[in-house]
């Protein structure tokens, strides 16, 4: 039986506000009305944040129905809309907006009574937490706990519930083996299934993988494959076929590395092909992701106890009810609804995670049921680890556990392993970075809440034993106060800089003022310039902070010392958990000097000679006119280099892959882009492509009436696209200024023709849930920039048309300018415009039933570089009028305006 509810609801789309009430009755309010009876009384409603910018009032709250699944089904995924709602409970969904309140009072009816069932599957915890929640002041609290029985006996409490994981002995190293070509075969023919048939793109490619587990011929000399497997290849399969026979025969674990969290998932699908039975893929396939990613038990803890407070500790407590059902405790790609910490604006959320490497490893008491720990060891037994590239890079980089470095590994969507590697043998001695390290050696300084501890209270037990280790930690955390501290960009701001960092950071944001080329100073974003004949302020104050960063690192090398003696030499006290400890610390440590001393090679820069390997330049960070942060940054001209080292040199296979290697270039581009290019032995090159008949299946118009930086023109064009395909659309901008411009002047339009508008940049979403969002309604439209270019994975209908308003044309910065000149001027341009316009036209032909068109507001495309688009595709000039009648006939078999589309073919002017 459903709870009776007495609360009226609220809805509020582009379209329109409505409210209804329990007795059925729906009124469509102003926007001034909805608010003022928010205020008054609390209203169900679906996503708070989101309803509160539509109405235009910020400070909307009120009974949030996400909050409640979230309460009654932690880890269980639902899209947060009224739609995806009704699927996640099994109910109808509503057809209108302004059949939406009626509907949200039922589902909230219908949530509450779920908390009465016996066979509520997540009942376990619940009556602790609703009270807790009730001490909060959760708007649902009185409601849940009305429904909810108290339990006989006390509940198993998170931690308790939590499983511990098993510390298993280390592998031995994998068997020599040889694959045989028909064996590799069958496993693919067994693996694509039973009826189906393999394609012979997918057999070629499945061998060629194949390669990379053949025995290594020398050191150093990694059998390295480039493939370039055309969408729709099926070139997961076409190596999991390959590494899952190698993994078994060898007793070796493979690792599987990719960019987006679409493809992750995919091959988490594709991996239980290999192995069917569910305790037996647990065992087998791992995902391994950033630490940054997991929620730290001790930090959640710290929360519950007080360590938050309001809005964020109900978050924290709806964090630990999806904790105890959760499947890995992954917060930002897991089972944690990519929805929950934006319905709390973020609040706190990433405090729950270990971003600032303040882990104490053995220290903790959650240390043998913590989700990191034990996703770490798991990967050490497992056949298949899916990786990403940014944890590849930062193992390599920082990796303290040279057993298990990865010897086999595969980069799917390897021509975004430039990228990862470029922002992970990055330097950045800036505000943001240098308060980061003060706050990791000192600990919280004034009124700073919270567990985080300063170096001496997480090694006292050290400082006790060890003398010269306890004085070391002390003058780190003198030493530590030379870097800033909190309030250092208003100080810098109003001119009166503390320390010898501040004044550099003082004579940096003078000098970058003064300087800059970008004409960006009145355009409220980022500001740069080249660290060419530096002022004398920024000499004068590199040399001060070189002084006193020496004075950092010094005691923290000799720390670092101390540790590794006493793991050497173990003292009595030293028992298991405590030698996991100071091995925590130590890598911890290292890191911190490495970064230490990759500032102090910056800064000698500043005061000496170029160093041809690295780009270094100054830079303020703004956002709409904000200062974020402001420093000095060095990346290597060519970041392959390091990877090369680091990572392919020390492996036995490497194989990198994607549809797009290339990039829009030749082999040489690909052996670039993936640091082939610095390995002794060559790499093999394969290339199968794409089975699609793009011919048929996809179409290019280049709208060539659109007058650039006309805001007016490029949203009316967005906007009868979008109307002419009934939705279905991802508009692609290369700025965000021109993406929110464009959204306001038509979200509301399309929206009142039932063409729901969605945007990155402007909707209170994360890009996870804007993407499921979109997914599941085949009249949405999603607008977004970069990460939509390359991490949208929507097979089907919902997806038929791209727009791109312009050439992505890279961004010329110093960085850029630096690599321009090395790599070819132009042709190097045309390489990366090509590869952008590639991916994004990717995001159109998933599979071979989708049919669609991709886009291009520009007037002026070169022919050059048309050849971005799979061989076959047609490509037309066309006027925008022309555009939307190709767009709205749609392609050559649908039979609506067939004919006028006929005599459109025969006008317009194929290239
Ligand atoms: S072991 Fe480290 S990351 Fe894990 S819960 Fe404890 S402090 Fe957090």
């Amino acid at each position: 039986m459903e709870t009776p509810l007495a609360f009226p609801a609220l809805h509020a789309s582009h379209a329109g506000i409505w409210m209804g009430r329990n007795d059925g009755q729906v009124q469509s309010i102003g926007k001034g009305e909805a608010a003022g009876r928010a205020a008054e009384t609390p209203m169900v409603m679906l996503n708070a944040p989101l309803v509160a910018q539509r109405l235009g009032y910020p400070d909307l709250s009120g009974l949030d129905l996400l909050e409640l699944y979230a309460f009654v089904y932690p880890a269980r995924f639902a899209v947060p809309t009224p739609k995806g709602l009704a699927k996640a409970l099994g109910l109808d969904a509503p057809a209108t907006d302004q059949e939406v309140p009626i509907f949200l009072l039922h589902a909230a009816r219908h949530l509450l009574s779920v908390l009465g069932e016996a066979d509520w599957v997540e009942r376990e915890g619940a009556w602790d937490s609703a009270q807790a929640l009730m001490r909060l002041r959760w708007p649902w609290a009185n409601l849940v706990l009305a429904q909810l029985k108290k339990p006989e006996r006390p509940e198993r409490w998170l931690f308790s519930r939590l499983p511990e994981w098993e510390e298993a002995p280390p592998r031995t190293p994998p068997r020599v083996v040889t694959l045989q070509a028909d064996a590799v075969q069958e496993r693919l023919a067994s693996l694509v299934g039973g009826s189906a048939e393999t394609r012979q793109g997918q057999r070629d490619f499945a061998q060629a993988a194949a390669e990379i587990f053949s025995p290594r011929k020398g050191k150093s000399e990694p059998h390295m494959v480039l493939a370039e497997a055309g969408t729709g290849i099926g070139k997961t399969l076409g190596y999991l076929a390959p590494a899952s026979l190698w993994a078994t025969a060898a007793d070796g674990t493979v690792w599987i590395s990719t960019f987006t969290k679409a493809l992750q998932r995919q091959l988490v699908r594709e991996a239980k092909r290999i192995y069917p039975d569910h305790e037996t893929f647990k065992s087998k396939v791992v995902v391994r992701k950033g630490r940054e990613n997991y929620l730290c038990l001790l930090n959640l803890e710290d929360a519950l106890q007080g360590g938050f407070a309001g809005r964020a500790a109900i978050l924290a407590h709806l964090v630990a009810r999806w904790a105890a059902y959760s499947h890995d405790g992954d917060m930002i790609g897991g089972d944690l609804p990519g929805w929950l910490p934006t319905l709390f604006r973020r609040n706190g959320s990433t405090a729950l995670t270990d971003r600032r490497g303040e882990c104490i490893y053995a220290g903790c008491p959650h240390y043998k049921k913590c989700f990191i720990e034990r996703a770490a060891r798991a990967s050490v037994q497992a056949d298949i680890v899916i990786a990403n590239h940014a944890l590849m890079m930062v193992n390599a980089a920082r990796g303290r556990d040279e057993q298990n470095q990865p010897s086999r590994i595969i980069f799917d969507e390897g021509h975004h392993l430039f990228d990862a590697a470029d922002s992970m043998f990055s330097a950045a001695l800036t505000g943001q970075e240098t308060i980061e390290l003060r706050r990791w050696v000192i600990g919280p300084e004034g009124k700073a809440r919270g567990r985080r501890r300063g170096l001496s209270a997480r090694l006292a037990d050290v400082a006790s034993y060890d003398e010269e280790g306890g004085l070391a930690i002390e003058m780190a955390r003198v030493a530590a106060e030379a870097l800033p501290g909190d309030g250092w960009l208003a100080r810098l701001a109003e001119g009166t800089p503390s320390g010898p960092i501040e004044h550099l950071l003082a004579a940096i944001r003078a000098m970058v003022f003064a300087r800059d080329e970008t004409n960006a100073t009145e355009s409220g974003y980022g500001l740069e310039t080249e660290l060419a004949d530096p002022d004398p302020n920024v000499i004068d104050a590199a040399a001060d902070a070189a002084i006193a960063l020496e004075a950092l690192a010094r005691p923290l090398t000799m720390l670092g010392q101390r540790l590794e003696a006493m793991i050497a030499d173990p003292p009595d006290w030293l028992d298991a958990s405590a030698r996991a400890r100071v091995e925590g610390a130590t890598a911890s440590l290292s890191w911190r000097i490495d970064t230490l001393r990759a500032w102090i090679s910056m800064l000698a820069r500043a005061l000496g000679p170029v160093d041809p390997e690295y780009v270094d330049w100054l830079a303020i960070d703004r956002f709409e006119g904000r200062e974020m942060d402001i420093g000095m940054h060095r990346r290597w001209l060519d970041p392959m280099k390091p990877v090369a080292e680091i990572v392919l040199k020390p492996s036995h296979g490497v194989l990198a892959t994607s549809a797009t290697l290339r990039s829009g270039g030749d082999w040489q581009n690909a052996e670039a882009r993936t640091g082939a290019l610095h390995l002794d032995k060559p790499a093999t090159h394969f290339s199968a492509s794409s089975p699609f008949d793009y011919s048929a299946q996809a179409e290019v118009l280049i709208v060539t009436d659109i007058k650039k930086g006309d805001a007016a023109a490029l949203a009316g064009a967005y906007a009868s696209l979008i109307t002419a395909s009934g939705g279905g659309a991802l508009g692609l901008f290369t700025a965000i200024r021109r993406l929110r411009s464009t959204y306001a002047r038509i979200a509301d339009r399309l929206a009142r023709d039932g063409l729901p508008l969605f945007a990155q940049h402007v909707d209170p979403i994360d890009t996870g849930t804007l993407v499921d969002i979109f997914r599941d309604d085949p009249h949405a439209s999603l607008l977004g920039t970069d990460a939509l270019r390359d991490g949208v994975d929507v097979p089907g209908h919902s997806l038929r048309l791209v727009i791109m308003e312009q050439i992505p044309w890279p961004r010329p910065d110093i960085l850029h300018r630096a690599r321009r000149l090395k790599h070819g001027g132009m042709e190097y341009d045309d390489r990366i415009i090509r590869a952008k316009m590639a991916q994004a036209f990717g995001r159109l032909i998933r599979s071979a039933g989708d049919k669609g068109h991709f886009v291009l507001l520009s007037s002026a495309v070169p022919s050059r570089l048309l050849t971005a688009f799979p061989p076959g595709t047609p490509v037309r000039r066309v006027t925008l009028e022309e555009a939307v009648q190709f767009v709205k006939s749609g392609l050559s078999s649908d039979t609506i305006l067939r004919q006028d589309r006929k005599d459109m073919l025969e006008e317009s002017n194929p290239i």
